[in-house]
């Protein structure tokens, strides 16, 4: 059974997106069989994989609401190892749709026991919402990887998602733990980064992966690409990061 990763936090912009896509390819580059899945409606891991959306014919939200075989509508992305279950802007609607829904909270979990087996690690990259879907992926997930980007209001809203990391351990998924805090975005350039840090690693202590995500041109510019970094650039600082963060969530195990 493949080990499941919900990248999590409410905030939007915080690299949840780019954590996502780079980790899920770094894991498979070293070897791992990896399934990105997307349940973000704006779809930015399943182009950032290279998956063109208006190519996509059956997404998440044909799993979620309609039943439709999760195996249908994974796809094979240009990295080996890596595959990926797309988003279209249709997973939009799911959030509402789910309301009325028997087990509603439990789908993407069941739908995910289908194939991961098939895996070694499944990374759901979560919409910048507390609702149905980010309820759904941190259901179906072992462990929770919250990033966290290095600017003033770090923290900010962080009580809110660790409540309700919370109440699903109490009421879905007694097995969550939380993964890890990342941060992203590190300007060396400026003090702020450094206060952030030490902020952070008063508040989460040893939860705080030792990998810290620079900021860098070659990070924002490879999703218009639709490549990850270490397909990109691959002697970039952001791919050797990456693959960094990948080796400690190997050795968290
Ligand atoms: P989220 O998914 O949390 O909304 P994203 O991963 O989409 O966040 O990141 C927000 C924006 O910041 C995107 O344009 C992305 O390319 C950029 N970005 C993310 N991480 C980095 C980084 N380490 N260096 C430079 N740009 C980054
Ligand atoms: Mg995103």
């Amino acid at each position: 059974m493949g080990k499941v990763i919900s990248i999590a936090n409410q905030k939007g912009g915080v690299g949840k997106t780019t954590t996502s896509v780079n980790l899920g390819a770094c894991l498979a580059y070293i070897g791992k069989k990896v399934l990105l899945v997307d349940i973000d409606p704006q779809g930015n891991a399943t182009s950032g994989v290279g998956i063109e959306k208006a190519d996509v014919e059956q997404c998440i939200y044909d799993v979620l609401i309609d039943d439709v075989e999760v195996a249908s509508v994974i796809k094979a992305t240009k990295v080996e190892n890596l595959d990926v279950i797309p988003a279209t802007i249709q997973l939009a609607g799911a959030e509402i749709e789910l309301v009325p829904t028997i087990s509603r909270e439990v789908r993407l979990k069941r739908a995910l026991e289908e194939v991961s087996d098939q895996y070694d690690y499944i990374i759901i990259d979560c919409p910048p919402s507390l609702g149905l879907l980010t309820l759904n992926s941190l259901t179906a997930s072992d462990a929770v990887l919250i990033p966290v980007q290095c600017e003033y209001y770090a923290l900010e809203g962080l009580s809110q998602l660790l409540n309700t990391v919370r109440l699903v351990q109490k009421h879905l998924n007694q097995e969550l733990k939380i993964e890890g805090v990342l941060l992203t975005m590190l300007d060396a350039r400026t003090n702020l980064g450094i206060q952030v840090i030490d902020e952070v690693k008063k508040y989460f202590q040893d939860k705080v992966y030792k990998t810290i995500i620079p900021r860098t041109v070659r990070l924002s510019e490879a999703p218009s690409h639709g490549e990850p970094i270490i397909i990109y650039d691959p002697k970039s600082r952001g791919a050797d990061v990456y693959i960094d963060l990948a080796k400690e969530v190997i050795a968290h195990g």
